[in-house]
């Protein structure tokens, strides 16, 4: 079994990026920048947040992170966005979800300029995605076919089952994987005897968000398994993914652990993302 070290293979990805960003100055005058808002203090934002900003660092990227009240009114907050996009010297406009109740995410999403939309949310980028037209790609999908890449696994051809069907990460992942000439299986909560399906795989990817629900009967010798969950072992309160990682490994070819495959890797394309952004802006000579 080999572990996809999601974490080395950011760092590498974050080091290039580092060295690119370090000839900005000299060539276009400036570094990309990229402004994170928040709005109240859900406990996993604010770290997801902080990383965001640390991985700018690391990059040499500028970071701003805007800290909004929980009751900031949702017109407040789409006219801060406004602002963001009207002003030239940001080149990236990200905003933390989930967002608090009364803001509508989707109005949110959709007020962030396409052209700094560094999630690859923004309708139009979802839209290039599926219609294979230029798009900024989401980051966590991204990441996963990134991992795939340096683990040496060429999806053409291959059986593929994805569990989930966020707009966030299994239908977009679904897609690329389609693109990259997969044969997919996209399946949720109403897939009727799941463990038939999976067992199917030779690639297998679970973002469903409960935890250890992949179990080792699930999976067949010599699936390659991406674990994109996030979430609390019920027993110990760790961190810990959709996979049951214990029972899994043994019979996976290859396997992201949690933490240290998918979340770090998503952070990494954000930095990416960022860069292109800038890239994108620069006026024509
Ligand atoms: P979501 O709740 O929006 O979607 C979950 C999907 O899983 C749904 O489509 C649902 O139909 C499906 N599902 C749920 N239970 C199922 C079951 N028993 N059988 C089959 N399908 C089932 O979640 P999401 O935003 O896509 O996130 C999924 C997981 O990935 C979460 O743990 C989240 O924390 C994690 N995540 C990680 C990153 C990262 O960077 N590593 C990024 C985004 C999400």
């Amino acid at each position: 079994m080999k572990l996809i070290d999601g974490k080395q293979i950011s760092a590498s990805i974050k080091e290039r990026l580092a060295a690119q960003v370090a000839t900005f100055p000299e060539k276009y005058g400036r570094v990309p920048h990229l402004v994170v808002v928040r709005v109240g203090e859900d406990p996993a934002s604010v770290v997801y947040v902080r990383n965001k900003a640390r991985a700018c660092e690391a990059c040499g990227i500028r970071n701003t992170t805007l800290v909004l009240p929980e009751e900031t009114p949702e017109a407040a907050l789409l006219d801060r966005i406004k602002e963001l996009n009207a002003d030239n010297s940001v080149d990236g406009v990200l905003v933390q979800l989930p967002l608090p109740r009364h803001i509508s995410e989707a109005k949110v999403i959709e007020a962030i300029d396409r052209s700094k939309d560094v999630d690859g949310f923004h309708p139009l980028n979802v839209a290039g995605l599926w219609q294979k037209t230029p798009h900024m790609s989401p980051c966590t999908p991204k990441g996963i076919m990134k991992l795939l890449e340096a683990a040496g696994v060429d999806p053409k051809g291959k059986r593929t089952v994805v569990i989930g069907r966020s707009n966030i990460v299994g239908l977009p992942v679904a897609k690329m994987l389609l693109d990259a000439n997969a044969t997919v299986t996209l399946c949720h909560t109403r897939t009727v005897d799941l463990p038939s399906i999976t067992r199917q795989a030779e690639i297998l990817v679970v973002a469903a968000g409960h935890a250890k629900m992949v179990t080792g009967d699930m999976v067949s010798p010599g699936c390659v398994v991406i674990d994109v969950g996030m979430d609390r072992d019920p027993e110990t309160g760790k961190l810990c993914g959709d996979v049951d990682f214990d029972s899994v490994a043994p019979k996976a070819a290859a396997i992201t652990p949690v933490p240290g495959g998918v979340g770090p890797m998503t952070i990494a394309c954000l930095m990416e993302n960022t860069v292109e952004c800038f890239l994108k802006a620069l006026p024509t000579p």
